[in-house]
């Protein structure tokens, strides 16, 4: 999968898949990076933090919660090693929480879990830029992972259309034009689907008859290749887990 790392003003922002680690090192090197910030855990966005951190001696930052999570990552599948490679732990992050500042520029940190808890995006609202992690990556999903938690991908997409931007620097798909319009489609999209499955949940429907009665196509090549770390049944079954703890909060 493609995956953006943006460098601006001294400040690398995330350091993508340790499988193009090659192709990564021989850019980034020549770049007079300052600081780098992670913005969540996973592996796509630090798998050469360890590399660039041995070649540039500089600071590295991240929220409380990736801090702590990158001291010791979760386990993964071996399908999953296969795929994006394992995140290495990394007790060499310091936590901010509040904002990032480069010479010309200060990032406000917006916390956005949802697809990951310790997901922030970062927000210079002087040049109307968000650097939004995986918060939008599409219009819609058709699968996600077993631990995400589309409750909170609602409540981060409602949290960043509040702020003033022009420009999406998104890790997988930047948007340079109205980029308010496809995260609100993302957010329509997420509401249906969420109300949706949970229309048929309070029924008394399981996760694969809610697939079946909502016509969701199962990818299986998709849940074969990711040992099953991605899937559209994890969409439906992430709803039910949001409904359930609603009720028990
Ligand atoms: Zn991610």
């Amino acid at each position: 999968m493609l995956v953006y790392v943006y460098f601006v003003d001294g400040l690398l922002i995330d350091t993508g898949h340790s499988n193009a680690r090659k192709m990564i090192l021989s850019h980034l090197t020549k770049l007079p990076v300052e600081q780098i910030f992670i913005t969540h855990h996973h592996e796509d966005h630090n798998g050469n933090l360890v590399a660039l951190q041995k070649h540039f001696q500089v600071p590295t930052y991240a929220s409380s919660l990736c801090t702590e999570i990158m001291k010791n990552p979760p386990s993964i599948s071996f399908s999953q090693w296969l795929l994006w490679g394992k995140t290495e732990s990394n007790n060499n992050i310091q936590p901010i929480d509040n904002q990032i500042s480069t010479n010309k520029y200060t990032f406000q940190l917006i916390p956005i879990p949802g697809h990951a808890r310790d997901m922030v995006a970062l927000y210079e609202p002087n040049e109307g830029w968000l650097f939004s992690a995986d918060l939008y990556i599409y219009d819609y999903i058709k699968f996600c992972m077993d631990n995400e938690s589309i409750a909170q991908q609602i409540s981060s997409l409602k949290k960043v259309l509040t702020l003033d931007f022009e420009y999406l620097f998104c890790a997988h798909n930047p948007k340079m034009k109205d980029p308010k319009v496809n995260l609100l489609r993302k957010l329509t999209f997420l509401q249906n689907f969420y109300q949706e499955v949970s229309n048929w949940h309070q029924k008394g429907y399981g996760p694969e008859q809610i697939m079946d009665q909502m016509s969701l196509k199962r990818n299986y090549w998709m849940r074969f290749i990711s040992g099953g770390a991605l899937s559209g049944l994890n969409m439906v079954k992430s709803v039910i887990r949001d409904e359930y703890n609603k009720l028990t909060s």
